[in-house]
């Protein structure tokens, strides 16, 4: 079963009377432990896609299945769960909070989940911080860390909840082209080992080069899909 299925999705905004239709009508599989780039210029619909594999806003009209489950269906406190449980989320500011070192904020999204006991948490992240290759920055806060750093402690926060999908709008964006790379690569590595699904987004055609498969998307619709059977269906 595909982790995210896609089928006619449209969205929709307003703008003043203006209506803006960010998506027209796009079928879309991504079966799990793919690594896939969501390529297109800016404006072209990636994040509002991202946005509905993240369960952070509902189609217009289709239907979008997260893990086998229609997220239109789900009342907002179970799209949250759901979102909690399912995703997790590397942005391109890196969103990581300036007062807490490394360790304590890869292990913040844990201190949520009161199942997992204290020795459980220690092990997960000193996991994600040596997959990430930080063990040597573990007490640094992240305003002492430079932008590919901060990506990695990003990456590993992402991961360690052990989500199903993760999912990284233009991670690269605030980086120099070598250290893009390099963050690309490594979410190459943990997507091997870990079997972890990621999906990117990006208009940088040297980072594209790097994904298994590249969706294509222009002016709110699939030009390639990647992959020959979507092609055709
Ligand atoms: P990309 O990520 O490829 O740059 P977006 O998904 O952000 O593209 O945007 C697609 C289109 O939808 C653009 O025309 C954008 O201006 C519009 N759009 C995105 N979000 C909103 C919103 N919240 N309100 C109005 N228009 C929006």
């Amino acid at each position: 079963m595909p982790v995210v299925e896609l089928k006619g999705v449209k969205k929709h905004y307003m703008l003043g009377q203006t209506r803006v239709e960010a998506l027209r009508g796009v079928d879309l599989d991504i079966d799990g432990g793919e690594f896939i780039a969501i390529a297109g210029p800016s404006g072209s619909g990636k994040s509002t896609m991202l946005n509905m594999f993240g369960c952070i806003d509902v189609p217009t009209d289709g239907q979008v299945k997260i893990d086998g489950k229609d997220i239109s269906s789900l009342s907002d406190k179970d799209l949250t769960r759901w979102r909690r449980e399912k995703i997790g989320f590397i942005f391109q500011s890196f969103n990581l909070i300036p007062v807490l070192d490394v360790y304590e904020n890869i292990e913040f999204p844990l201190l949520l989940d009161r199942s997992l006991g204290r020795k459980e948490r220690e092990a997960l992240v000193m996991r994600f911080i040596d997959e990430v290759g930080l063990r040597d920055r573990i007490h640094n806060k992240s305003y002492e860390l430079s932008g590919g750093q901060r990506q990695r402690v990003a990456i590993a926060r992402a991961l360690v909840t052990r989500p199903l999908i993760v999912l990284a709008d233009e991670p690269t964006a605030n980086l120099d082209s070598e250290t893009g790379t390099r963050i690309i690569e490594l979410m190459r590595t943990i997507n091997e080992e870990e079997k972890t699904t990621f999906v990117f987004s990006t208009h940088d055609a040297h980072i594209m080069g790097e994904a298994r498969r590249v969706v294509r998307i222009l002016d709110g619709r699939i030009v390639d899909a990647g992959r020959a059977a979507e092609g055709a269906a």
